[in-house]
């Protein structure tokens, strides 16, 4: 790759012969050529600038000075890039084809450019010349990018930041480095540019540590013992679960943008952790609250509530017996009963945002709207009131399930009643938060045991469950609309989760 830089200060493009990119040059994989402008002056004065048609403060550079010295810059002799033939892989070219011309990019720096981001430098990278043409004062007269891009050049006025520098000189030295870093052979470890921040999926890195394992009172034995596991699988998890949270804490423009495509299931778990959701067939996270359910959430609970149970029922059933069950069980009526009973937690998956029309397995699905509720839960606790009754809608505890002893010889069960997503959002990670949260619920209602019941044939259900630490303790018979079905009976200990 060919570099050229033109500054009224070539001194301070000195820095280039310094560190890695100093050594790439020396080495032969960059070739660099810092240009003086005002070797293209034609006075006495070496004149680069003048005052600013129309008044106003400040100078402005000179499109003439510009032209000549770009003119000739941009004419240098560059080796040929190889034909398509010669590149591996590539098609073989059709016979008398012309070699391809080499890429020459004139990058311009201004605050007023597209923002240089690391996609622009990962597509600059490919170029075979690049040229920096570094303003100073009020910048270079606007029709010297105009005219370049009119007569056939790639020109990009790209700005490094939102914020004003004194000269084109610093952004042009950020940029090369951005670049320069992404050409084989520059960097010692080839590697350590493939899981960096805004790499990939775009997120920003996790963070890193080193030796000692302990300094100032921070050990990270024990605040993170995974990372000397040794196990490199719960390592690489681990660290891409750091990396969107801290993505979504400091940068969330960034997961707004991220390609849905490039995530897995865990990065959909963590982002669900972190606020955001992203949907199958979405091409971008959108996002995602879990709050307590409140009064005015009532008729569209209901309405979430009738829709997805359904989908957790077995075949056999019918129509007529699922909705029976739908009334006596999940009608508004019962969920404000929940809502007003403090030994029931109703927690609600939101999309305070809505959800744009995307292709779900194939069909369209329409939009959602602004505060859809798509996921809930309800967490019941196995407490008699004032006159011995029990939460309206607790299913008798199956015998499988034993309630341990807490350190006061007192034991509590908590049924997990409840937790549904909407079927559009299945395998978004929201199931997997809307369980944790259940967990801590019934870890603050005092549990020494949490318990559900579900379908035996449900075992999408049964492995999600699974996941965050519930396993099989037996079975049960469960009524719907008058039918008998059979569930599997799953429990877990949430004792210690609130600080987990
Ligand atoms: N009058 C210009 C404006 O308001 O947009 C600012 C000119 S600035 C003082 C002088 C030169 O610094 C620019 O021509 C450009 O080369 C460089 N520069 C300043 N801020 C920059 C940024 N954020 N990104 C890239 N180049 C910048």
């Amino acid at each position: 790759m060919r570099l050229d830089v033109v500054s009224i200060f070539p001194d301070y493009l000195r820095v280039l012969e310094l560190s890695l990119i100093g050594r790439a040059a020396t080495d032969g994989l960059l070739d660099l050529h810092v240009h003086d402008l005002r070797d293209w002056t034609r006075d006495r004065h070496r004149t680069v600038d003048d005052t600013p048609i129309g008044g106003g403060a400040g100078m402005v550079m000179k499109p003439d000075v510009w032209g000549a010295a770009l003119d000739d810059v941009l004419a240098a002799p560059l080796p040929a890039a190889p034909a398509p033939g010669n590149v591996k892989d590539a098609p073989a070219p059709p016979p008398g084809a012309r070699p391809a011309e080499p890429r020459r990019v004139l990058v311009i720096p201004t605050p007023s450019g597209d923002l240089f981001t690391q996609r622009t430098a990962e597509d600059l990278a490919g170029a075979a010349q690049l040229v920096f043409a570094c303003g100073r004062y009020e910048g270079i007269d606007a029709r010297v990018a105009e005219y370049y891009a009119a007569h056939g050049v790639e020109v990009r006025e790209a700005s490094i930041g939102d914020y004003v520098l004194n000269g084109g000189e610093a952004a042009a030295l950020v940029m090369i480095e951005a670049i320069a870093r992404l050409r084989p052979g520059v960097l010692g470890n080839p590697d350590s540019i493939v899981e960096e921040s805004h790499t990939g999926a775009g997120l920003l890195e996790y963070p890193v540590y080193t030796r000692p394992v302990a300094w100032r009172g921070r050990d990270l034995s024990t605040e993170q013992p995974v990372l000397l596991s040794g196990d490199h699988a719960r390592i690489a998890r681990h660290r891409r679960d750091q990396a969107i949270t801290r993505t979504a804490v400091r940068r969330p423009d960034l997961v707004a943008g991220i390609d849905t495509a490039l995530l897995d299931a865990g990065d959909r778990v963590a982002l669900a952790r972190n606020g955001w959701v992203a949907p199958a067939g979405g091409s971008h996270p959108v996002p995602l609250v879990i709050r307590p359910a409140r009064e005015p959430d009532l008729d569209a609970l209901a309405d979430l509530a009738a829709r997805t149970f359904p989908d957790a029922c077995p075949s056999f059933l019918t129509a007529d017996q699922v909705a029976a069950h739908i009334a006596a069980n999940l009608s508004p009526q019962r969920l404000a009963t929940w809502l007003e009973d403090p030994r029931v937690v109703l927690t609600v998956a939101e999309l305070p945002d809505g959800l744009p029309a995307l292709t779900c397995d194939g069909a369209a699905a329409e939009p959602l709207p602004r505060g859809a509720l798509v996921g809930y839960s309800a967490v019941l606790a196995e407490l008699p009131d004032a006159d011995g009754a029990l939460p309206v809608g607790l299913d008798p505890r199956p015998r499988a399930v034993t309630v341990p002893d807490d350190a006061d010889g007192a034991g509590l069960a908590v049924e997990l009643s409840k937790v549904y997503v909407d079927a559009r959002l299945r395998g978004s990670g929201i199931a997997a938060v809307l369980l944790a949260e259940a967990i801590c619920d019934a870890d603050t209602l005092g549990a020494t045991v949490l318990w559900l019941g579900t379908n035996d044939a449900n075992r999408r259900a049964q492995k999600a469950y699974r996941r965050v630490g519930f396993r099989r303790a037996g079975t049960r018979t469960y009524d719907v609309g008058g039918q008998q079905c059979r569930d599997v009976v799953m429990v877990v200990d949430p004792r210690g989760s609130q600080q987990a």
